[in-house]
């Protein structure tokens, strides 16, 4: 297993020689570790992204194309590994971590065939004559989060790539194996020195480094909203490029004409993805009064059934939380609204398996949830369902926008006239009716409000990489 990082195409140790070390969450067995890079370094890698983007850019779209087609291919092939590794630094069992590689595959593939619809535009103007086009902004910058290591990666590897644009990423660095082995992939499938770095490290001098050098034109940040406002701050001086994919706290609306049993199907895919650790997971569940009840015995029933453990044996559905404040903080929440009133229907505590760490959290319901209680309000990130009545559509509408976050949120109703005022008025980025998972690579996704803006996937995920030239021309 490679553990270097890459810059203009050598695989390299850090200046210093020092290094972090990569743990296993469910069991903490080392995985690995990966070197610790400084300022020095990543001034090396913005002078081989800087250096390589012209050719790169100047590379005919087929192409470019071709190379990320060859890239998800390879993916393909070794999605077994990919999968097995991680599993063992994220902990996510290993059914979902197969899952994430096919989904990291399909932004390839998609942006390889969206770049081809991104053509000139001739818009009508009397007496003259103009052409809008397109070009890619130049070195751009990704940073992403522990919870989804390969797809958060692939949703900004794969437009920038495909645009014409060289980049240099920072992955997590509870994840940052996952990223080595996608970068080695890409070498194999012709990616040229350069197009691609990957830098791991103590982040604040990595990201300062970039932000102050003119050269870098965009960063992409998957992440949480306080480091988003930080990285918004710090791009200010070279007015830089940004898309900010950050927290989400999504409501989900269980309306009266639900189905219960396909309710609850739809709640515990929604929610119990990489164990509640996942910034579209529902956070907040309303339900109409006139079937709150049966639907929350339903929820509970369900959710105790869920089996925790590490992630590589089969019949495992929860994995661990990523470290000891994740679950900590989980568990904070559900104390702090049963404090504040709340009702315990199941869970409430941590689990823990023959061989295994502490950081396994029950999957947990609660009722008569308030805007005065935490998980409430901010994202819990763990395996816990608050649940909330309401009587009638206003009022859901009203409960599910009193929140800062707006990236998903969820409604279960056949109601055609419903389902399209949600679509209007619910204040998200992102709105899944009866879809548990609305985040596919084909289609725009981001949020609003201080779940960031950008939007990654489709031909609106290219779009983040370009910048538009209008050429207006006179006869003289
Ligand atoms: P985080 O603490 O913000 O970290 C995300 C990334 O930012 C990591 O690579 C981290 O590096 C880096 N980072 C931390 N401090 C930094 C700094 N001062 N300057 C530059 N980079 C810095 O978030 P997280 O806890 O890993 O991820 C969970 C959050 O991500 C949740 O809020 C979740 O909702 C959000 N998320 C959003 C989306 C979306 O699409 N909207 C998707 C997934 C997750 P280190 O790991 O090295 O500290």
């Amino acid at each position: 297993m490679r553990q270097d990082n890459l810059i203009d195409g050598a695989w390299v140790r850090a200046d210093s020689g020092r290094t972090l070390e990569v743990l296993d969450p469910a069991t903490d067995l080392p995985v690995g570790s990966v070197p610790a890079m400084g300022v020095a370094e990543t001034r090396r890698a913005v002078d081989a992204a800087s250096g390589a983007f012209p050719a790169w850019a100047a590379r005919p779209v087929e192409a470019r194309a071709a190379t990320l087609v060859d890239l998800s291919a390879r993916m393909a092939a070794k999605r077994a590994g990919l999968a097995a590794l991680m599993t063992a630094e994220q902990g996510k069992p290993l059914a979902e971590a197969q899952a994430e590689v096919d989904y990291a595959r399909s932004f390839f593939d998609v942006a390889a065939a969206a770049i081809h619809t991104l053509e000139d535009e001739h818009p009508e103007v009397p007496g003259k004559s103009v052409r809008v086009h397109r070009r890619p902004v130049g070195v751009a910058v990704a940073i992403t989060p522990w919870n989804f290591p390969l797809a958060m990666l692939a949703k900004k590897v794969a437009p920038a790539l495909a645009v014409g644009c060289t980049q240099i990423v920072k992955p997590a660095e509870q994840t940052p194996l996952s990223a080595i082995a996608f970068a080695e992939i890409a070498i194999e499938a012709g990616v040229p020195a350069g197009v691609l770095n990957l830098l791991t490290g103590d982040p604040a001098p990595i990201a300062e480094t970039l932000l102050e050098d003119p050269r870098v034109r965009k960063l992409s940040f998957t992440g949480s909203t306080e480091v988003g406002r930080l990285l918004m701050r710090g791009g200010a001086t070279n007015l830089l490029r940004l898309s900010l994919e950050l927290g989400g706290h999504a409501p989900l609306l269980v309306f009266e004409d639900a189905d219960l049993d396909s309710a609850v199907r739809i709640a515990m895919a929604a929610k119990y993805r990489n164990g509640g650790q996942t910034c579209i997971c529902p956070n907040r569940f309303l339900v109409h009064a006139s079937i709150h009840d049966a639907f929350v015995a339903a929820l509970a029933e369900a959710s105790a059934a869920l089996v925790s453990g590490v992630g590589t044996r089969p019949e495992v559905d929860l994995g661990p939380m990523i470290d000891d404040a994740a679950i900590e903080k989980v568990e904070a929440h559900v104390t702090d609204a049963i404090r504040c009133g709340a009702t315990l229907v199941t869970g409430g505590g941590r689990r823990r398996g023959a061989g295994a760490t502490n950081r396994f959290h029950e999957p947990t319901v609660l009722t008569g949830c308030t805007a005065e209680m935490r998980c409430w309000r901010e994202e819990t990130f763990g395996p816990v369902c608050p649940v909330r009545a309401f009587r009638d559509d206003d009022e859901a509408i009203a409960l599910a926008n009193d929140s800062e976050y707006g990236l998903a949120s969820y409604a279960i109703t056949s109601d055609p006239g419903r389902i399209e005022r949600l679509g209007l008025e619910l204040r998200t980025g992102v709105v899944g009716i009866n879809d548990p998972g609305p985040a596919v690579a084909a289609v725009p996704f981001g949020g609003v409000r201080h779940s960031g803006f950008g939007r990654e996937g489709g031909r609106w995920g290219l779009e983040e990489y370009l910048e538009t030239v209008t050429v207006s021309r006179v006869d003289a």
